[in-house]
């Protein structure tokens, strides 16, 4: 059960306690943030909420405990992150409960979140030691103008403090996704919980710390984002800050100072549908993309774009689909889950109703009862309805139909996001000059979006975000390229 056995260290007096130094703490503010339980919609949790005076002990731990770890052997660094890995998934049972209470995620989501989580770390471990363990050596005379006289050794070394501000959706799996890369290359990391979440975070969080990771080197501080946040992020001791979350990232990056930034921001992924593409297939992925986690992820299904000619049979495959998907709480696993807020349900219903009073046709009844919204596909959505464009984060997927294949990908690069896309076709040679023209930063052909596997590229274009996320090249953002050039006295060739 969540905050006992093993995880007792980090509650007390009903309220969990922040990481810092590599201990258990209460703030000194004395005050809490209370995490509504989505369902219920009662208080479930409370975390601390830190001042900015616990943010500068942090900092200045972190700085102090990067130094020693950049000079911990790479295996030593992998050894500890595999150990971590393995205790997270031991522990995946009250973690996954924190998931389904904290952002009321399908039971079975939840382990499944955790046990990917665990298998992150372990590859990035692996990745690291190999990726980390070797560097590149130049030679002066391929410039013209040059001898061989200058050998360049070019190593990769550790930025040093990274910030890591994961969203709500998958509070351990992109805290994770950050920290692991973080770590094997040498850097200390202060993470940043989402308030949805943080208490699932800090139960991952006492799973490095029984891993045995040195004191100071992770850190967690909890509070709500709009009032620690501006703090955090424009912090002098920060050298990097990997996010993961909505608009507040752009926001961010305006502010940030001269700190590298891993930006993974929202995403409005269209799905395209040709003449000739399979409808069953097509229906399926409709459903796993625009539907899972009640629509409440990045790489969701959030546009169908579907050639006019073939549109009634998909809307009805479909709609056939939305009436079998289970409707309740988390706890049940059910298919359909409470959105995790009171203001999302609300922004989602602004969304609806727009539509609705633009003339959408609705394929099932809006239905609502507190957080909970039941399913709705949304037929004939057209450009002017607010839908089309933005980013409901809930169960309610619209259905655009176009007349030509120019129709979708233009609908698909007028948009302010351009994080994934997909097409279905049978006809392979049209999927890639389709993919091609799609401005998105990953197209899947005949799949919904994903985000997995985890060491897959995952980058967004526009406002989807800055940088690309993916085991090595989070690993690769989260360290600097430093050079060492050897100057010989004549010019030296090889069997000269
Ligand atoms: P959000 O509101 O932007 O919050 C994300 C994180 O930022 C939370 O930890 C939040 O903390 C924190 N935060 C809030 N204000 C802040 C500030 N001023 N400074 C620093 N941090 C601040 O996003 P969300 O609602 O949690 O997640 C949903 C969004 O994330 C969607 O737009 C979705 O598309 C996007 N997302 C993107 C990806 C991707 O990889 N591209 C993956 C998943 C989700 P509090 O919770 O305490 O406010």
């Amino acid at each position: 059960m969540a905050g006992t056995g093993a995880f007792a260290d980090i509650f007390e007096e009903g309220i969990y306690k922040y990481y810092s130094e590599g201990e258990w703490k209460k703030s000194s503010s004395g005050k809490s943030v209370a995490i509504v339980n989505p369902t219920t919609r009662k208080t479930h949790y409370k975390v601390q909420a830190c001042t900015q005076e616990e943010v500068n002990k942090v900092m200045d731990t972190a700085k102090i405990a990067q130094k020693a770890w950049a000079k911990t052997p790479l295996w030593k660094r992998a050894e500890l992150l595999h150990k971590a890995a393995a205790i997270l998934k031991e522990h995946k049972a009250p973690i996954a409960e924190c998931l389904v209470k904290e952002i009321a995620k399908p039971a079975k989501d939840a382990v499944t979140e955790v046990v990917r989580s665990g298998d992150l770390i372990s590859y990035c471990a692996e990745e690291g030691v190999r990726l980390l363990g070797q560097g590149t050596l130049l030679t002066s005379d391929s410039f013209p103008g040059n001898e061989r006289s200058k050998y360049c050794l070019v190593s990769k070394i550790p930025l040093g403090v990274i910030l890591a501000i994961p969203p709500f959706n998958y509070p351990v799996n992109l805290a994770v996704s950050k920290i692991a890369p973080a770590l094997i290359a040498g850097n200390s990391l202060v993470l940043k919980p989402p308030t949805q979440g943080a208490v699932a975070a800090l139960h991952m969080v006492h799973c490095f710390h029984l891993a045995g990771f040195p004191k100071g080197l992770i850190s967690c501080i909890t509070g709500k984002g709009s009032e620690i946040g501006d703090f955090l992020t424009m912090h002098p001791g920060v050298n990097c800050i990997s996010f993961t979350g909505g608009d507040t990232g752009v926001a961010i990056s305006k502010k940030a100072g001269m700190v590298p930034l891993q930006m993974e921001l929202g995403g409005k992924d269209a799905c395209i549908v040709l003449e000739d593409a399979d409808l069953d297939l097509v229906a399926s992925n409709i459903i796993k993309g625009g539907f899972s986690y009640s629509g409440q992820r990045c790489t969701a299904v959030k546009v169908v774009l579907v050639m006019e000619s073939v549109a009634d049979t998909l809307v009805e495959k479909v709609n056939a689909k939305v009436a079998k998907l289970k409707v309740g709480p988390p706890e049940d696993d059910c298919d359909i889950t409470p959105v995790v807020s009171e203001s999302s349900a609300n922004f989602i219903e602004g969304l609806v109703t727009d539509a609705k009073q633009k003339g959408a046709t609705f394929c099932q009844e809006y239905k609502r009862e507190g957080n909970l919204i039941w399913p709705l596909l949304l037929d004939n959505v057209r450009p002017d309805m607010r839908i089309a464009w933005e980013e409901p984060f809930g169960p309610v997927l619209p259905v655009v139909r176009i007349n030509s294949v120019e129709e979708g990908i233009h609908h698909c690069n007028a948009s302010n996001f351009g994080l994934q896309g997909c097409i279905f076709t049978r006809d392979i040679n049209k999927a890639m000059l389709i993919s091609d023209a799609m401005e998105t930063g990953t197209v899947q052909i005949n799949s919904a979006p994903a985000r997995g596997p985890d060491h897959f590229p995952f980058q967004g274009l526009r406002d989807s975000g800055i940088g690309s996320q993916g085991v090595t090249n989070s690993i690769n953002m989260m360290t600097k390229i430093k050079s060492t050039v050897i100057n010989l006295p004549t010019p030296s060739y090889t069997m000269g």
